[in-house]
């Protein structure tokens, strides 16, 4: 599986990344950042909203965007295009450790492809500056793929 083991071991703590960042310790971006360290995939903003609300931290929608914003403002947390217009955020493990997501069209789910690096550097016309590169696949996951192929083999 091209799943990544949760990145707790290697990460500082929540709490450290907030200090390193001059930032203030809130609860909301503690628990939105220990949800991204446990989780093997990338997760939406409905998908933290409810590890929120499993730990009974008042949120809301706002308060929520307000703590990612600044989470990928400060480098520690990447946005993630999904479809819909519909974000997902994992935590950044810095320039040197980019990989390639792959999107689910049937599901929704976004894995991390980290076997897959993101294209390097393409050759820009003169004047463009580069600050990001994404790559994402889209298709039919493992699960979804399989359930599909059972369905038209009946
Ligand atoms: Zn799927
Ligand atoms: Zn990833």
């Amino acid at each position: 599986m091209p799943l990544h083991a949760p990145a707790a071991t290697t990460a500082a703590s929540a709490r450290e990344l907030i200090a390193a960042q001059g930032g203030r310790v809130t609860r909301t971006r503690v628990a939105v950042i220990e949800a991204l360290q446990r989780s093997a995939h990338p997760l939406s903003h409905d998908e933290l909203g409810a590890v929120l609300d499993g730990a009974d931290i008042a949120h809301d929608r706002v308060t929520l965007y307000r703590a990612l914003d600044w989470l990928v403002e400060q480098g520690i947390a990447q946005r993630i295009a999904g479809g819909e217009r519909a974000w997902r955020f994992e935590i950044r493990r810095g320039d040197d450790h980019r990989h390639a997501h792959f999107h689910c069209e049937r599901c929704g789910q976004i894995v991390c492809l980290e076997d897959v690096p993101t294209a390097s550097a393409p050759h820009l016309p003169a004047g463009f500056e580069l600050e990001r590169a994404e790559l994402v696949l889209h298709g039919a996951c493992a699960d979804c793929g399989r359930a599909a192929a059972k369905g038209s083999a009946r």
